[in-house]
């Protein structure tokens, strides 16, 4: 139960990289009655769904959608494709790219792990957190894969534990280059909808995604967009599946039903933000989220803080981390802001925990909203004794003042 004792005057600020807020016409459609699974009108709603997520995905072939949180689509992608003991490649990026390594492990799969090696002065002998997927390593193992037993490669498109967004394209391209059949699996579960993701184009055969980011639904829908090489492979794929096989959920999506009860007031709640995302247009929303996300790393240079993801060409559209002083406990600041301010922050993930914080700028946000939880973090590094070079806000007033949002006309 929610302690409803203390209830904070005003909205709190959720701006953690997901879930993100959720914008009020969401959450009125979600109120809307639950409706009988397997009556009309919800095959009208469902086919509806089926064929407009594809425009988000940027897909022509099947979108199944789960009703589980991202890790069960993560499942889902592996389990449909493979078959026990087969070699896959995982490339780790950051904590969410090693834990979906870690399930690869625990459903039987050999897993070999590819990671940018040092230049991180912190952590010299670790895999590098601070730097996107290394294509031309991925090309060179797979060139060496000659007897091609690697049967899927598998990368973070934007990795929400550090504000990295790895260029899928070139994952892509090395693959091709290196002449190798593994499948291309993407988890774009905060990038879809914020970060620009292309499934065709870029070749990708299986994509994961989820409700709770960009698509600013609630936790507790997941998503596989599929290929159709992805889905020739699943026929003979042996891993053991019921819940996650795509094969009925495909069959029964082309009238817009489930094999099971699906979230159907989720889904009330995607058919709104579809209408919202769309309606604004992808590549616009795709262009907010990289204002934003210029506006706060202008905040954080001000302050003379260390950004998270040391190479600028893959700074996250979604969400930027911030290194804090040594000494200074990230954890602690985030609990110190949370009491002030009642503005909660991303937390450190794994080896970086204690380490940096995570600031969210996805979803239903604009600049005011920004600027406020900029605010709370100043307050807070101030309160913390952190010597500020200068004021972030400033930084992200001067920004944000300077490149109108492309929809606003100014005078
Ligand atoms: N992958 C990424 C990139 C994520 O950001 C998350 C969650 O934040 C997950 C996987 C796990 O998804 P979930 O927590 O919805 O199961």
């Amino acid at each position: 139960m929610l302690n409803l004792d203390h209830h904070p005057s005003g909205r709190h600020f959720l701006q953690i990289p997901g879930p993100s807020p959720v914008p009020d016409r969401i959450l009125r459609a979600m109120s809307l009655p639950t409706i009988d699974h397997r009556g009309p009108e919800f095959g009208a709603l469902g086919r509806d769904l089926l064929t407009r997520i594809k425009q988000v995905f940027k897909t022509q072939h099947p979108v199944v959608i789960y009703p589980a949180s991202g890790t069960g689509a993560w499942e889902a992608a592996l389990a449909n494709t493979l078959s026990p003991g087969d070699p896959v490649l995982m490339v780790e990026t950051g904590h969410f790219a090693s834990l979906w390594a870690r399930m690869a492990g625990k459903l039987g799969l050999q897993t070999e792990v590819l990671a940018h090696q040092g230049d991180d002065p912190e952590f010299p002998s670790a895999p590098n957190w601070r730097r996107g997927v290394p294509a031309d390593r991925v090309e060179q193992r797979l060139k060496a894969d000659r007897g091609h037993s690697i049967k899927a490669v598998c990368v973070v498109h934007n990795e929400t534990s550090t504000g990295v967004t790895s260029d899928i394209a070139a994952v892509r391209r090395a693959i091709d280059a290196a002449g190798h059949p593994a499948l291309l699996m993407v988890d774009t579960i905060s990038g879809l909808a914020s970060a620009d993701y292309r499934h065709d184009e870029w070749g990708v055969d299986v994509a994961v995604s989820g409700s709770q980011k960009g698509l600013m639904l609630p936790p507790g829908i997941s998503f596989n967009a599929l290929s159709p090489k992805a889905l020739a492979v699943a026929r003979t794929a042996k891993m053991p599946r019921s819940f996650w096989a795509w094969d009925e959920m495909v069959e029964m999506g082309r009238d817009g039903y489930f094999p099971y009860t699906p979230s159907t007031n989720l889904l009330y709640g995607l058919s709104e933000a579809l209408d919202m995302l769309l309606g604004e247009g992808l590549d616009q929303v795709f262009a907010r989220h990289q204002r934003w996300a210029a506006g706060v790393r202008a905040a954080v240079q001000a302050w003379g803080l260390p950004i998270q993801c040391a190479d600028p060409a893959v700074y996250s559209p979604v969400l930027t981390g911030v290194i804090t002083p040594p000494g200074v406990d990230a954890d602690k600041l985030r609990q110190l802001i949370h009491q002030r301010f009642d503005l909660s922050l991303g937390t450190g993930l794994g080896k970086v925990k204690g380490r940096m914080f995570r600031i969210g700028h996805l979803g239903d946000s604009n600049d005011l909203t920004l600027l406020a939880t900029l605010a709370g973090c100043e307050m807070g590094l101030q309160l913390a004794g952190v010597q500020l070079a200068g004021s972030g806000v400033q930084a992200a007033m001067a920004h944000f003042s300077a490149h109108p949002a492309p929809h606003v006309r100014v005078a």
